[in-house]
């Protein structure tokens, strides 16, 4: 009985369709990855900061303002 076959046929590649768009929606609907943060170096003591909390002076990094004063404290004795 063709014409069974090809409704059968159609009701399997129906099925496959709708669980692909369920595959995608499920896929789409996941929280997206935080965007990765931009890390930085402390020149004193070398720990990775991120860039935003990071106190920055004469195009140098540092982890807090204490690194920042030590190093400056360093430089000006050289
Ligand atoms: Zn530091």
């Amino acid at each position: 009985m063709p014409l069974f076959r090809l409704i059968f046929l159609l009701l399997i590649g129906f099925i496959a369709w709708k669980a692909y768009r369920l595959f995608l929606t499920r896929g789409a609907r996941q929280p997206p990855t935080p965007p990765l943060q931009d890390m930085v170096r402390c020149t004193v003591c070398d720990i990775h900061v991120p860039a935003a909390s990071a106190v920055r002076c004469e195009g140098k990094s540092f982890c807090n303002e204490a690194h920042r004063r030590e190093f400056l404290a360093r430089s000006g004795m050289e």
